[in-house]
């Protein structure tokens, strides 16, 4: 995997893209900028990994001809749209030596903080990670429901998932490696980081809007993200279903007690209809929410035995000086 005597010094900006032809050529001239900037300040080569999750824009033919004026700059692309998650997973990969700082192509997080993420990585830090202070061309409902969405997730998971924090962070070299190691099919990357702890650090910054083109999460891909999230890392709603079983069973001990006990004292006419329907809608409800919720469980698990490869690669144009042998 990772030469011995490979030099650490190096940041390798990744960016994953799906169809940002009009957004990409907006960002190169930042990146290029922004390594300048810390090849300056702190001495430290840099290259540029975008990855394509499979547009069907002119997204490649852009990558390739700012590859061709830069040649910091390394291609990858995947062979089919497999979401941000795995696009990041596939570049991150690849980044062999050194530090990779995660942005998206839409140019919302600042590559011209790139500097300050890097001295925090200096500073011994692994894991730098943006904080977003405002969110700017954002409507209030995605800010109120991913507002909700990280207060949940702070309460169901046990793994620390720092509240508005997005991809946009740096990663060290061991952080990096750690994160290889984790080849689940489903991944939160939020949770993940998280997940592989040292030093971590939070680097406010102010989320500016989308340059351009629109944005690819709707309100279903992020409902889809926030129960991969729930799922991958709690098992709450599975407990919650036997707590609400439990609930039921003692009060339908309860109400059978008292029904019994009623036809002792007074006979049993026949009657009841309402109530009985009533227990039996409200019992098939919650039997039904329960066994869903095992089904999201169990279905994530079968995905998982199936043991894919998290995505496949089409294309692989590295930088001269970058590791080309994995693919
Ligand atoms: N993205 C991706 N694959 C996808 C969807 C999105 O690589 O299937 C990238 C997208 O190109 C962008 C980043 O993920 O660089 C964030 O997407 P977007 O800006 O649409 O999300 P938002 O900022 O609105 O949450
Ligand atoms: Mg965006």
């Amino acid at each position: 995997m990772k030469p011995a005597d490979a030099p650490d010094n190096h940041l390798t900006l990744v960016v994953a893209a799906f169809n940002e032809a009009a957004s990409l050529p907006l960002l190169q001239p930042r990146l290029a900028a922004a390594l300048d900037a810390v090849s300056m300040e702190h001495g430290i080569g840099g290259g540029i990994l975008y990855v394509d999750d499979g547009s069907s824009d002119a997204t490649w033919a852009v990558m390739q001809a700012l590859a061709a004026q830069d040649p910091r700059v390394s291609l990858l692309r995947l062979s089919r749209n497999f979401g941000k998650e795995l696009a990041l997973t596939a570049g991150l990969d690849r980044v062999v030596h050194g530090a990779a700082l995660i942005l998206d192509a839409d140019g919302q997080d600042p590559p011209e903080l790139a500097s300050q993420f890097v001295a925090h990585w200096l500073a011994g830090f692994d894991d730098v990670h943006g904080t977003r202070l405002v969110r700017e061309g954002e409507g209030w409902w995605k800010r109120a429901t991913a507002h909700a969405f990280y207060r949940v997730m702070g309460r169901l998971s046990k793994t620390p998932i720092p509240a508005d924090t997005g991809d946009f962070r740096l990663l060290s070299p061991r952080a990096l490696a750690a994160l290889a190691q984790m080849r689940e099919r489903h991944r939160f990357m939020k949770g993940l980081f998280g997940w592989v702890g040292f030093n971590r650090v939070a680097l406010p910054y102010q989320r500016g809007p989308r340059a351009a083109g629109e944005t690819k999460f709707n309100f279903w891909r992020l409902w889809n993200l926030a129960l991969e999230g729930i799922t991958s890392f709690s098992t709450a709603p599975l407990r919650l279903a036997t707590y609400l079983g439990m609930a039921t069973a003692l009060l339908a001990f309860g109400y059978g007690c008292w029904v019994i006990g009623k036809a002792l004292l007074w006979g049993d006419a026949v009657q009841g209809w309402p109530t009985m329907m009533a227990v039996i809608l409200f019992l098939g409800g919650v039997q039904l929410i329960a066994l869903g919720l095992i089904g999201e469980y169990l279905g994530r698990l079968y995905e998982e035995s199936k043991q894919r490869p998290l995505y496949l690669v089409d294309a692989w144009q590295p930088a001269a000086g970058v590791c080309s042998d994995r693919i």
